[in-house]
């Protein structure tokens, strides 16, 4: 991130953590296969190995548990094509996790939206009867929003989903490194990670596989990855992922500064503009993200006055084929079309500063002022 730019959209990706970067550039001379019985086949699997570690323990899950993928997309994907019956989802589930489960045939439940963000869970019991008469199913309920940062009521999901006779599986791409996560204790049979969310590279993530649930592979041929995931390893890319996993571990404690700072980050932003909406605020949020609707002003406007103003956020919308439409997610919590294409996401990180913020905010504060001078 240059100097002179401020970057507030970790929820897209974060910035690469330097401990990654080494990480990474000293694999790329490991030249071995790791499947390779030789020194340097040896030494590359060593690193995978480590990586393999190291995730683990940021989600309190077995090292064998671990299954590495091209990231959170290919996981989600893999989780949600295992010839299920039906498929039990929240209303606010990442692209990645809807469209492949919508795609596979399996029947499609969609769990109700509260406008705070929250999904009713009740939902799962009710969805119980004809599918359990079918066979397998599955609930995926994500661990955090990733437009509004709302935390999602997994633990009562997987009580339910365990006397209804669903498996559960949970993308936590956008919990971890930010809240405790704790994969053994949660239940659940799978878990979707992504490295370049908790400042690892891009094009790597995993797949948590609980030690004894049976998920069919979805990228078949070599036996890598104890034959869940063929291909020879991205072995740079886990090395990365390995290093951010073991830095986000070290930093979890202090996100309770990042809340402190995204809290009067939304004071200053209500102060300026009351007639703000900060979404998700009644419900349990991330410590990192602030969705922010702006009555009046389209989001995609916004965010290109603030990245003019040299501020990097994101718009809640879902721009395709040059149309921007408004957010699924902000649609499915209740808010109006007109809202929801007002709303902006602004998403930090450890690394984020009181400057960072102050730079925020007099942009808006701009962008205010010249709104007002136009009408
Ligand atoms: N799930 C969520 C909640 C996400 O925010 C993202 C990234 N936008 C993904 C899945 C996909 O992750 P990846 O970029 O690793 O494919």
């Amino acid at each position: 991130v240059t100097a002179s730019r401020t970057y507030l959209d970790y929820n897209a990706s974060a910035p690469l953590l330097p401990e990654a970067r080494a990480a990474m550039v000293a694999a790329l001379d490991a030249c071995g296969n790791p499947s390779s019985v030789h020194g340097e086949g040896r030494r590359a699997r060593a690193l995978v190995d480590a990586a393999r570690e190291e995730v683990a323990a940021l989600v309190n899950a077995r090292p064998s548990e671990i299954v590495f993928t091209s990231g959170a997309t290919e996981a989600n994907t893999w989780a949600m094509t295992a010839a299920w019956s039906a498929i039990i989802a929240s209303g606010v589930e990442h692209d990645s996790v809807r469209e492949p489960a919508m795609r596979s045939g399996a029947r499609f439940v969609t769990m109700a939206t509260s406008p705070g963000g929250v999904a009713n869970v009740a939902t799962i019991a009710d969805a119980s009867q004809p599918a359990r008469s079918a066979g397998r199913s599955v609930v995926a309920l994500q661990m955090a929003n990733n437009e509004t940062g709302v935390v999602q009521p997994l633990s009562e999901a997987v009580t339910i989903a365990r006397e209804t006779g669903h498996a559960v599986h949970t993308d936590a791409v956008q919990a971890a490194g930010r809240i405790a996560i704790d994969f053994r204790g949660l239940g659940v049979e799978t878990m979707s990670l992504s490295s370049h969310k908790i400042g690892g590279p891009k094009g790597v993530g995993a797949l948590v596989v609980r030690d004894g649930a049976t998920l069919p592979p979805l990228v078949s041929g070599g036996g890598q990855e104890r034959y869940r995931r063929a291909g020879t390893e991205n072995v740079a890319g886990i090395a990365g992922f390995g290093a951010a996993a073991r830095v986000a571990a070290e930093r979890i404690g202090e996100m309770h500064h990042v809340a402190a700072l995204r809290d009067r980050f939304e004071r200053e932003v209500m102060r300026l503009t009351p007639e703000a909406v900060i979404v998700g605020a009644s419900a349990p949020r991330l410590p990192n993200t602030t969705c922010v609707a702006l009555p009046g002003r389209s989001a995609e406007t916004l965010v290109i006055k603030l990245d003019l103003a040299g501020v990097a956020v994101s718009a809640g919308a879902a721009c395709s084929s040059g149309k921007v439409s408004e957010s699924r997610v902000l649609i499915a919590m209740g808010l109006s079309p007109a809202l929801a294409k007002s709303a902006i996401r602004v998403s930090i990180g450890s690394a984020t500063t009181e400057q960072d913020i102050a730079a925020f905010l007099a942009a808006w504060k701009a962008i205010r002022g010249d709104a007002r001078a136009a009408a």
